[in-house]
This record gives C-alpha cells, sequence and structure tokens, in this order.
C-alpha cells in the first residue's frame, strides 16, 4: 500500500470508529520548538536524567536547586511555544466529534492552546502549567512560582506550610497520578481505534496502553518519526512527522465526510 493508501486508511478508520483514542508523546511538540528526550539534541543529551529523580529532590537542597534551573529553562521555552499542525488537527477532531480522549505524555499544555477542552484531554504526567506543594497538596499558578523565582529564591516553599513545592509534573522515579492513570488504562482498553503520535513508546507504564488497547480489541495505529517498541502489534506503522502526517489524515477526513 502506498503512503497515501496508508494515510487514507487511517481516515477512514477516524470516521468509522465510535471510541478514537489518541496518544501523544514529545515527538508531537518538537514541530512547536520543543525538544523531545532521546532525540539528537534532546533534553536528556544535554542534562543526565539520573540527577534529575524524585528521590533526589526529596534529598537535597542542591539537587532541588538544580531541578528548578532546568525546570525554568524548559518552562521559558514552553511558555512561548505555540500548537502545531499536529495539535490543531487533534483538537480539529474534538471539534468535530471524532475524539474519545487525548492521553497525552506531554507537560507543555499546548494541546489547550490549540483549542482541546481539559474534559478530553489526559495529561498522565502532569503539566508545567502549576506548581504543588509536596506536603499539603496546595496548588499554585506556574507563575507565581516564576516570579519568586525571577526575584531571586532558589528553592520555594509553600505558603501554608513550609513544605516542597515542585513543578505539577511527574519526575523519574515520581509516582504517576493515581486518577489520569487509571483512566489512561480504562480507556485505553475501551478503545475501538487507538493512534500513537510522536512517542518512543519506551517510558513505563505508559508504553503499556497501545498493548492494552491492542489486547482488548482496537485497530492500533503508530505514526511516529523512527521506529517504537510496538510497531510489532500495531495494524498500521506510518513513519513520518507528526504535523504534515496529521494534516493530510484530517484533509481525507473532511473530503471523505462531505
Ligand atoms: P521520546 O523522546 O522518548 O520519543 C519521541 C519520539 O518522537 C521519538 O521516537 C522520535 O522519533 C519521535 N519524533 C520526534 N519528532 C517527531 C515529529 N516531528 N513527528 C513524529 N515523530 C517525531 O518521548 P516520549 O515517548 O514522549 O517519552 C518521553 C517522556 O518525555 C514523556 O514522559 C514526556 O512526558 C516527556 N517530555 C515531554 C515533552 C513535552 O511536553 N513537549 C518534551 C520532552 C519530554
Amino acid at each position: 500500500m502506498g503512503k497515501e493508501e496508508v494515510l487514507k486508511q487511517i481516515a477512514e478508520k477516524i470516521l468509522g470508529s465510535r471510541r478514537t483514542v489518541v496518544f501523544v508523546g514529545a515527538g508531537l511538540s518538537t514541530e512547536s520548538g520543543i525538544p523531545d528526550f532521546r532525540s539528537p539534541g534532546g533534553i536528556w543529551t544535554r542534562f543526565d536524567p539520573e540527577e534529575f529523580t524524585y528521590q533526589n529532590f526529596l534529598a537535597s537542597e542542591r539537587a532541588r536547586e538544580k531541578y528548578w534551573q532546568l525546570g525554568r529553562e524548559i518552562y521559558a521555552l514552553i511558555k512561548s511555544a505555540l500548537p502545531n499542525a499536529a495539535h490543531l488537527a487533534i483538537a480539529e477532531m474534538e471539534k468535530m466529534g471524532l475524539l474519545d480522549c487525548l492521553i497525552t505524555q506531554n507537560i507543555d499544555g499546548l494541546h489547550f492552546k490549540a483549542g482541546n477542552s481539559p474534559e478530553r484531554v489526559i495529561e498522565i504526567h502532569g503539566t508545567v502549567m502549576y506548581v504543588l506543594c509536596l506536603t499539603c497538596a496546595k496548588r499554585y499558578e506556574r507563575d507565581e512560582i516564576e516570579a519568586r523565582l525571577a526575584a531571586g529564591e532558589k528553592v520555594p516553599r509553600c505558603n501554608d506550610c513550609g513544605g516542597l513545592l515542585k513543578p505539577a509534573t511527574v519526575a523519574f522515579g515520581q509516582p504517576m497520578p493515581e486518577r489520569e492513570t487509571a483512566e489512561a488504562f480504562r480507556r485505553a482498553a475501551a478503545a475501538e481505534l487507538f493512534i500513537c503520535i510522536g512517542s518512543s513508546l519506551v517510558v513505563h507504564p505508559a508504553a503499556q496502553l497501545p498493548v492494552v488497547a491492542k489486547d482488548n480489541g482496537a485497530f492500533l495505529a503508530i505514526i511516529n518519526r523512527d521506529a517504537t517498541t510496538c510497531d510489532a502489534i500495531a495494524d498500521i506503522v506510518y513513519r513520518g512527522l507528526a504535523g504534515p502526517t496529521m494534516e493530510k489524515i484530517m484533509e481525507h477526513v473532511r473530503e471523505m465526510r462531505s
């Protein structure tokens, strides 16, 4: 089958499915200028992931200071980023009533800038847009804490209880958010069509989601620039960039629907 035919087949599947779950990773946002983790130039080719674990964050003031330094760099990049064609395509799927939910490993909030509604998006690795107190769970707007950091604080603490503040993202070694994780696995198991975009599918337990979907009878499509760990079990594997690929798929969806 030619590449265009494959895109048409994905479009047909989207139109024919009653429950489509889209599952995305860092590759969805590289075209918005946010590097992924593992590609050349990615975040972990410049920083040592071993240093930025949750356990280190809890263990020492120096580790927390470095965590916030890296966090500020990532947040500045994310804040100025705009959604790309892939984010817009997924938002269009929602508007057309073709999206059961979007499960995202991304922490950049670009889905909301693109127009997806919070009820349809499950952020399983958290978000940079908020900061949480690890003791009393008080939630702060990220910009409020950024202002404190810009004013010279190195390791911010909770105004109410003095507990440690941490970006509301899931660090290596940190437990996943229970409600979001359970919901993601429930939706994956119920999916008729499960589309993975821009993820190497190596980070667990998230990488288990396509397997759960497939085991429960979903049609599994993978769109990614490089090979993924689930290619062997997928019904369709499409090698391409997320933006132009999703743009084409939505063109076919619109054409087929009209
Ligand atoms: P990953 O870095 O392991 O994999 C990214 C995949 O995307 C790679 O296989 C790469 O080939 C592919 N890719 C890169 N650019 C692409 C493009 N334009 N089109 C199609 N494919 C492209 O990322 P992951 O699987 O999401 O797992 C790593 C973790 O990184 C996740 O937990 C996520 O939370 C975190 N992360 C998030 C962001 C973000 O929020 N934007 C950025 C970096 C890392």
